[in-house]
């Protein structure tokens, strides 16, 4: 994995040598609300690579204190999503497991005289803040007595009141340039069954109390975050010097990561597949991670491409070639490249044998010998790509199949086109072609030089396969939530039915080849042995590339 710099790991380093911290503890904090998508990805990278760059540890914290709309389901997602991606966390918790000395602390603020329970509704609350041009207005009930604050605090604790009756406030600044300090919520009533709490809590911590309060009990040292949190970060800290916590954690924000025509936002990924509008959350057009993974992309291509990033204070959109050019970095050398026909159109070789298949060498990935080799059958019947051959008298470029033009077979022998047989639409159904003996792949043979090079299946022993093709999901370079719908890609899945070499019926799902001449494909979680299934990952950079 590249060595990156970055400004938070310079803080880092700077704070370990002038004995401000001793060790690093990160935490990666998902709400269990939705699958993660490669957004995440650079929240998890950075933390866990960073925390791992100075011997230190990751935690895993499910921010769990939004009762409603978390699941278990997303949980075991996310923990899988991690292991895929090669990361163990130290420990895995809850937000919701500190509930109690979260209460506590608010007991502490309330008897500091630091919080008050307050009766406003969401409108009235919303009304007093003010906005950025308006100072606030202190709520009529900021300056209710301690105990008076300690018994309401105790009773909505209790159930005594509705949804939304009551809610705790921190008495900060009602006139606070930023709005975040003016008196913010720290509590608020939702009765509700929490997934890891059950019915014990009907009043819980609001994100911007639970979350420096969470840190310091884990004794994180550093609580990255992206650049949203940027003003929420006086609140965090008045909240760690509030509350009398021995250990102080820092805030540090970093930029989001955006990805052309790609939506990364949780809830349009929802509405995506709410929708039907995709499969699933594994749908391999979705940036999730459980559909980047079934599309055939590799932990280690997520991981490089996040690092190649880069870490900054700004939100960055990367174009999507970018995590495509990852993954073949990763795959070139590893992935064995078989010939597979997409399009097929059938080819006769006039003068071979009929009945007979001989079985040719070929090296696995020719650029890696290590890989290995293995044979490749040919007969009189053969499978060759229908945009390898142009009928109309093509001109000097054309280095593929034509009538009576020469193209080697690859690991095979040269062919040549005599005959082009049509149906009665007019469409070319058959090639009929002669080899020639003495080109046989390996023998030296250099009297001519054909046509180019194409890849062929020999038919009579090809696997029937599936392949999913893929286009971006949706048009707009610069994917818009708003008016995504309006354009989504009609094109963003096609499927083709061709064939492979006969030694890839026993392909296992997330298998990962290299077509030649084809792209990058993964072998999908639906496919079985008398029709394999493909998707394709990633096209080669250059169309042909032998
Ligand atoms: P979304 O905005 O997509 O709905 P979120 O930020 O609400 O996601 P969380 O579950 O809170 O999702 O995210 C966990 C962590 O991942 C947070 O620290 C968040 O800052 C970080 N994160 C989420 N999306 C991105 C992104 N696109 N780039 C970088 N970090 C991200
Ligand atoms: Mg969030």
């Amino acid at each position: 994995m590249n060595e990156t710099s970055n400004f938070i790991k310079t803080i880092m380093k700077n704070e370990l040598e002038q004995n401000i911290v001793d060790h690093i503890l990160t935490r990666f904090p998902p709400e269990p609300n939705a699958y993660l998508h490669i957004g995440h990805a650079r929240a998890i990278v950075t933390n866990f690579e960073l925390a791992k760059s100075f011997n230190g540890a990751t935690n895993l914290r499910f921010d769990d204190t939004n009762p409603v709309k978390e699941d278990t389901e997303f949980v075991d997602a996310i923990i899988k999503d991690l292991e895929w991606l090669g990361y163990n966390p130290r420990i895995i918790v809850y937000g919701s497991s500190y509930f109690d000395a979260t209460y506590e602390k608010a007991i502490l603020l309330i008897k500091k005289g630091l919080a008050y329970v307050c009766d406003l509704s969401q409108e009235e609350l919303a009304r007093y803040r003010g906005d950025t041009q308006t100072p606030g207005t202190n709520s009529p009930y900021r300056n209710r007595s301690i105990e008076e604050n300690l018994k309401l605090f105790e009773e909505m604790k209790n159930g005594k009141y509705q949804n939304g009756e009551k809610t705790l406030r921190a008495k900060i600044d009602m006139a606070s340039p930023n709005l975040n300090m003016r008196d913010p919520v720290i509590y608020r009533i939702i009765h509700i069954n929490h997934h890891q709490t059950g019915n014990k809590w009907c009043i819980y911590p609001m994100y911007d109390f639970a979350h420096p309060l969470q840190d310091s009990f884990e004794g994180i040292t550093h609580s990255l975050c992206s650049l949203e949190y940027e003003d929420h970060r006086p609140l965090y800290d008045w909240v760690i010097n509030n509350c009398d916590v021995e250990h102080k954690p820092r805030q540090i924000e970093f930029g989001r990561l955006g990805i052309t025509n790609t939506i990364m936002s949780k809830r349009y990924l929802k509405q995506l597949v709410d929708e039907k509008l995709v499969t699933g959350y594994d749908d391999p057009r979705m940036p999730t991670l459980v559909g980047l993974k079934r599309r055939g992309f590799t932990p280690n291509a997520i991981k490089e491409f996040i690092l190649s990033t880069g870490l900054s204070k700004i939100n960055s959109t990367i174009d999507y070639a970018m995590l495509e050019h990852f993954l073949r970095e990763d795959l070139k050398m590893k992935a064995p490249r078989p010939m597979a026909v997409i399009n097929p159109l059938k080819v006769v070789i006039t003068n071979y044998e009929e009945g007979k298949v001989e079985y040719l060498p070929a090296l696995n990935n020719m650029e890696n010998p290590e890989l290995g080799e293995h044979l490749i059958p040919f007969s009189k019947y053969l499978y060759i790509e229908r945009e390898d051959f142009l009928e109309e008298k093509p001109n000097k470029h054309w280095k593929r199949l034509s009538k009576d033009l020469e193209v080697r077979l690859m690991n095979a022998y040269f062919i040549k086109c005599n005959e082009v047989i049509k149906d009665e639409n007019g469409e070319i159904v058959e090639l009929h072609c002669t080899y020639d003996p003495l080109t046989k792949s390996g023998s030296g043979f250099k009297d001519r030089k054909p046509n180019g090079t194409i890849h062929f299946v020999e038919a009579t022993t090809a696997v029937n396969a599936e392949f999913n093709l893929f286009e971006p999901l949706i048009l707009d370079e610069v994917a818009n939530a708003k008016t995504f719908k309006e354009n989504l890609n009609p094109n963003s899945w096609v499927k083709k039915n061709g064939f492979v070499e006969p030694y890839l019926k026993d392909t296992k799902p997330l298998d990962k080849y290299q077509f030649v001449r084809n792209g990058y494909f993964s072998t999908d979680y639906s496919s079985k042995g008398d029709k394999v299934v493909f998707n394709r990952t990633v096209g080669l950079k250059s169309s042909f590339t032998i």
